[in-house]
């Protein structure tokens, strides 16, 4: 037994109580959790397996519905699955983890059984999970898009997330990271962000960088991971923008392979200007990664005819002009929206670049975390150091 380990005993881990520590959301009009410390333990359904939280992510969507007063949209699809008019029903929030499993449900059992050994989940196992739980059987489920299902219930948005002692996730939404309580193939600070990589992950994939030049804008915890991707990938050159706390996010970018920054809040006419010297070409960049949800408008207008963009960020609100005939049809540009991760497709391709992690990228992965973790207790604290922007990405150990 070492420090990386987590010791299983039996077919069951020991719950000391049925009860556990975790942050709710009780009200969607008022900003803002609520510190739990006798809500009930994760039951498991018998597709499930119920897992003991070991690290979780703080991500830009818990934000949202920490100050969820400001976000109609949000509080709408909160509510997608209430019968119209009923009362809101307080939820755990939180959807990035990792954990241990602690009990397996009956059905999973049989599933388990009847895989080879390294594929099978049982009790003691380290694990991560995707978070959206399709349905399986809409039109996009059964065209193997199941990211995109359109009766998707997601954890910690329409029902009892990870910000908790303990949380059930089905069967085939596991992913396996190490047997036996093993951690040490990913640190359980870091298997907490594969949910949020995996998106930086999916987003490089749809965009095709090999050989072609790149421009990221945004460069917060998804910028930045898509930046070190994209040199992975064999981008030619990336350009990065961001308007805020531009010194430490240009040097981590830098590092992880910006070929050029460029601070946006000098004005975007700079940034057209810069962009083309830099390249060397008037037309623009032959494929654009939007990752800040600000910056739609300088995404078409950067790109090159014939080229790419490829959406990731979440606008505050709907875009009220913008020139599609302009933006889009005469330059002929090709647009991919990406949402979540494919499952599982993602998952493998994360996996393959992070186990053994030949090229150092657990280490770009940890610089883009805060230095220290928090209990759930101090989540005021945590909210607080990521919108004073003290803090990038934050990681919960319950
Ligand atoms: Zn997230
Ligand atoms: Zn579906």
């Amino acid at each position: 037994m070492t420090a990386n380990m987590v010791k299983a005993t039996g077919t069951q881990l020991a719950q000391s109580t049925n009860t556990m520590r975790c942050l709710i959301k009780e009200n969607l009009n008022a900003d803002g959790f609520t510190y739990k410390t006798d809500y009930p333990q994760a039951t498991v359904g018998s597709d499930e397996v119920k897992i003991k939280v070991l690290a979780t992510g703080i991500c830009g969507t818990d934000k949202s519905i920490y100050y969820s007063s400001q976000n109609e949209a949000l509080r709408n699809e909160m509510r997608r699955y209430l019968a119209p008019g009923a009362a809101f029903k307080p939820i755990v929030i939180g959807h990035e983890f990792c954990g241990i499993v602690t009990e397996v449900g009956e059905a999973a059992q049989t599933i388990a059984k009847g895989l080879p050994p390294e594929l099978r989940i049982e009790v003691g196992d380290y694990i991560a999970a995707e978070a959206h739980v399709a349905c399986g059987v809409c039109v996009p489920c059964r065209n193997g898009q199941e990211h995109v299902c359109t009766h998707v219930r997601e954890k910690g948005i329409h029902e009892n997330g990870c910000f908790a002692e303990t949380i059930s996730m089905p069967y085939k939404n596991v992913i396996l990271l190490g047997k036996d309580g093993n951690t040490k193939s990913i640190p359980p600070r870091l298997g907490a962000l594969l949910d949020a990589f995996g998106n930086a992950v999916h987003t490089i994939e749809e965009a095709n960088v090999a050989g072609k030049r790149v421009a990221i804008l945004g460069a917060g915890p998804l910028g930045l991971m898509a930046t070190t991707l994209c040199r992975r990938f064999g981008a030619a050159s990336i350009l990065l923008t961001e308007a805020a706390d531009t010194e430490r996010r240009f040097t981590l970018g830098t590092k992880f392979g910006a070929s050029s920054c460029f601070d946006v809040s000098k004005g975007s006419s700079k940034l057209h200007e810069y962009i083309r010297s830099t390249i060397s070409d008037a037309n623009g960049v032959d494929v654009v990664l939007e990752m800040s949800g600000a910056a739609y408008t300088d995404a078409f207008k950067l790109v090159r005819n014939g080229g790419t963009v490829v959406l990731l960020g979440l606008p505050k609100k709907p875009l009220e002009q913008f020139d599609i005939a302009d933006g889009i049809i005469w330059k002929g540009v090709t647009v991919k929206g990406i949402f979540g991760r494919k499952m599982f497709s993602t998952w493998q391709t994360s996996l393959r670049l992070l186990l053994g992690d030949p090229f150092g990228l657990q280490e770009d992965l940890t610089q883009i975390l805060g230095k220290e973790d928090y209990p759930l207790d101090k989540f005021e604290q945590a909210f607080a150091s990521l919108v004073s922007g003290k803090a990038m990405k934050l990681v919960f150990t319950p």
